[in-house]
């Protein structure tokens, strides 16, 4: 029987049709009758009706892929962000106006149901997005692709703010059922940890390892649909669950050994049961190993599965598969294939190597030497005995090789072993990934430079052609269309609507920029937001924030590197000025802190708190409170993200330079009309090559002259002593201005600023003060400002994370799309 037989008012896009299935899902699916329903089961109801169409293309999409065998992306990463599901796949199918007439007929309001989906929080910010915005991408420009990851069943924690602190709630993002995945248990995975190895030569006398595990684990796959924009692909996320082995606990339950076979099955689920809710990485965690060993194992035996599956050979592997690893997360992948294709499979050692070789790149996130990732040997070989064999060889190989090249330079041999014998001994997850990779990658120009210069500077001499740079990028359709209804609407009466698949066409925009009309109709868009944010913010927190004041913001991960307390010295800087009267002509601010800190990051939740109580002293003082508030939107992720960044006048993009290695948030902002205040980071640089000097507000160090104080000796205690202001601003701290006369409790901060303020918040303060106040001279400018704004959106398409997909597409993966017709009559 044809698809096509079947799919009548199923998978139909009329209003009747969706009318129908909603119905026919709210009772047969949900088994309620609309009487009794609650807003949760008419969310499902109408997540079961939109996913139904949805699956008519992922099964077209899936069937013709299989038919083509065609070079697929595999795309490795332990975090996806990816935002609630229900509106995005609207979108992308292009039926919300009727979803919207379906739902009014039953007396029902879309909004308030969409409202009640809560969002996959499967990672921790930038990178987790950025690969949720890699998959939109894929699907969008017809890539055949899949996304593999892990389903972790609590998602990163949830914020609350108690008495101006942090607390971390569970997040139970599966509570209410999960209507986008579609379980797999056919697709399963034995997982093996620990035990031990043996060496032998087999019948014909070939020498053969066999890894004896001591305790097996099942992976499960899970498959969220990833659909394109206005297009019939409908590419896999492919998330693993852990479950416990049946053969394995069976004995232990046979025995009569019910609690063992119990406490088994719960330690295997545990592998998959939370995020690790840190940036960097968890160094010496054992259960943060077993995830990411957990997750390739099951990758790669999957991708083998579907090589096989097509009758193809494995050395067909380079031909068809492109196994992207999204930082080192995933590197232990590298180790697991050789395994699976020498042990298993039988293959020889440099025949096995080539392959790898050949199929694996690796993306590089960081350059902070602490932020990366190593294990110490010791708990390596405790839990992958056979890997940290392969381990061994992959560098005895290599170094020989190197050895060649550089017959006298021990040092060099040290410097790029993928063990590190230098505090104990540790793998080097970066060290792994690079050799085993063809094309290792930046995410912005600079950080690809610095990690060609500094972390990776020996790989970078050995093989300098291996190494590129493709700046990341966003996705327009959830950061523009569903974000920014109204902005999209105001440019599709401009300029047609081309720009939501290419993005560079914004570019139509710059004539407009200097048109008055134009620029009434900008800042009502612009108001508009404000006032949906406001009641944001009136609703989370009881706050009153004034739509037409600047709203400023920074919505980030708290990090020192970040430099929030650069921001908020500021803020207290301007209270300070003005109830004092120094300041009389300052334009009415708001303030916009969000964003998590990681629960053992004490520093960081300090800075948090500060915020708070900067912010209750500030909002409550009458002499100021008609110029400054401050806000602290709590539990940032994707969905407040949305409601933020097309708000947003100014968009605070201040880390340290050199220690943000790409940012996708600045992009988010500046599409969306926000002026960006930042330093030389990242992509901020190519943000202000694109919008022009004139529309961004730089200051600060830059990266080499960060590196040349670092190399010196800096007494951050001088700008302190030098800078009347700031010194102000310190003593007001100190003082307990806004701790109730308590200077202990801000203490530890203020003395990591005085003492070696690594992050130089005090050696930029003074020029961040002043661009500041050209911030607000421009500002006093309507016309000025929103020109900038204008061109600040004309001029970013470029930073499409179509453009960017396209980049590794073409220069890493070597893979090129696929047409999907739709099958089905809808
Ligand atoms: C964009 C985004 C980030 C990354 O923000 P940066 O400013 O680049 O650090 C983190 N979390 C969410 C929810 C985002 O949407």
């Amino acid at each position: 029987m044809k698809k096509t037989e079947f799919s009548d008012y199923r998978t139909a896009a009329d209003v009747d049709s969706i009318r129908h299935s909603f119905l026919d899902n709210l009772y047969f699916v949900q088994a309620r009758f609309p009487e009794v329903a609650s807003l949760n089961d008419f969310y499902l109801a109408l997540a079961w009706t939109v996913r139904d169409r949805l699956l008519s293309n992922w099964i077209d999409t899936a069937s013709t892929y299989y038919r083509q065998a065609s070079r697929s992306v595999c795309y490795l990463s332990a975090e996806y962000l990816p935002g609630p599901h229900l509106r995005n796949a609207m979108l992308a199918l292009g039926i919300e106006p009727q979803i919207r007439k379906a739902m009014t007929a039953l007396g029902l309001n879309l909004d308030e149901i969409a409202a009640q989906e809560p969002e996959p929080g499967l990672g921790n910010g930038g990178l987790g997005r950025l690969a949720a915005c890699y998959l939109d991408s894929l699907a969008t420009l017809q890539i055949p692709a899949i996304g593999y990851g892990i389903r972790y069943e609590f998602g990163i924690f949830e914020q609350a703010i108690r008495d101006e602190r942090q607390v971390e709630l569970a997040d139970k993002w599966l509570r209410g059922g999960n209507p986008w995945e579609v379980p797999r248990p056919e697709i399963n995975f034995e997982i093996g940890f620990g035990g031990t190895t043996d060496h032998y030569r087999d019948e014909s006398g070939r020498y053969r390892v066999r890894w004896h595990p001591q305790r097996l684990v099942k992976g499960v796959a899970y498959d969220t649909p990833i659909p394109g924009y206005r297009v019939a692909t409908v590419n896999l996320l492919r998330l693993w669950n852990a479950q416990a082995c049946e053969s394995f606990n069976l004995d232990a339950f046979n025995l009569g050994d019910y609690e063992r076979a119990v406490d088994e099955k719960i330690a295997s689920e545990t592998i998959s049961k939370v995020l690790y809710p840190n940036d960097e990485p968890m160094q010496g965690k054992r259960l943060r190993l077993e995830q990411e060993y957990f997750f390739c194992s099951c990758t790669i035996q999957d991708i083998i599965r579907l090589l096989l599956q097509q009758n193809s050979s494995l050395e067909l592997l380079p031909e068809k598969f492109a196994i992207q690893l999204n930082d080192t997360h995933p590197a232990i992948a590298v180790a697991e294939l050789m395994r699976l294709l020498i042990d298993v499979h039988e293959m020889d050692w440099d025949d096995a190597w080539k392959l790898v070789r050949r199929s694996v790149s690796y993306t590089n996130h960081t350059l902070l030497p602490e932020a990366l990732e190593t294990w110490p040997v010791e708990l390596f070989g405790e839990i992958l005995p056979r890997h940290l064999e392969i381990l061994y060889e992959i560098n005895r190989r290599f170094l020989d090789r190197v050895r060649m090249q550089a017959p006298d330079d021990v040092g060099l041999l040290a410097r790029l072993s993928l063990i590190d014998e230098r505090f104990g001994r540790s793998v080097r997850m970066a060290h792994l990934a690079s050799v085993a990779s063809h094309t290792i990658n930046g995410v912005a120009k600079l950080h690809s430079r610095l990690l060609q210069q500094r972390v990776l500077k020996d790989f970078h001499t050995l093989d300098p052609q291996r190494f590129t740079n493709v700046t990341n990028g966003v996705t327009p359709r959830r950061f523009l269309i569903l974000a920014n209804p109204t902005l999209t609407g105001l440019i599709n009466d401009t300029i047609g609507d081309a720009w939501t698949k290419d993005l560079a066409r914004l570019q139509e925009l710059e004539e407009w920029a200097g048109k008055s009309d134009f620029q009434a109709a900008w800042r009502e868009v612009k108001l508009h937001n404000k006032q949906l944010l406001a009641q944001t913010i009136r609703n989370t927190s009881g706050m009153e924030v004034e739509a037409t004041s600047l709203l400023d913001c920074q919505i980030k991960r708290f990090h020192e590197y970040k430099r929030q307390h650069l921001n908020i010295l500021h803020i207290i800087g301007r209270y300070l000025d003005l109830k004092q009267g120094l300041y009389p002509d300052a334009p009415a601010r708001t303030w916009l802190f969000s964003g998590k800190a990681a629960p053992g990051y004490h520093f960081a939740k300090l800075i948090i708190e500060l915020i708070h109580a900067v912010a209750n002293r500030v909002n409550a003082d009458p002499d100021v409170r008609d110029r400054m508030r401050i806000a602290f939107l709590p539990n940032f992720n994707v969905s407040s993200a949305e409601r933020i960044y097309p708000a947003a006048d100014l968009s605070e993009q201040i880390s340290t330079a050199g220690m943000e290695a790409s940012g996708t948030g600045n992009m988010k902002f500046a599409l969306n009309g926000a002026l960006t205040i930042g330093t030389l980071d990242g992509a901020n640089i190519e943000i202000r090559q694109r919008v022009g000097a004139e529309n961004f507000f730089l200051f600060g160090l830059t990266e080499s002259e960060v590196a040349t104080r670092r190399a010196g000796n800096t007494q951050p205690r001088d700008h302190y002593l030098n800078d009347p202001q700031l010194r102000a601003v310190i003593d007001a701290i100190n003082d307990g201005l806004f701790s109730a006369g308590d200077g202990n409790r801000f203490r530890p901060l203020v003395e990591n600023l005085l003492g070696h303020d690594h992050f130089f918040v005090l050696e930029d303060y003074s020029a961040y003060r002043t661009s500041q106040q050209h911030v607000d001279h421009v500002w006093n400018d309507k016309s000025k400002w929103t020109r900038a704004s204008i061109l600040n959106t004309a001029r970013c398409g470029w930073f499409s994370s179509d453009r960017a997909i396209k980049e590794y597409c073409e220069r890493i993966w070597r893979v090129s799309p696929v047409a999907i017709k739709q099958q089905s009559a809808t």
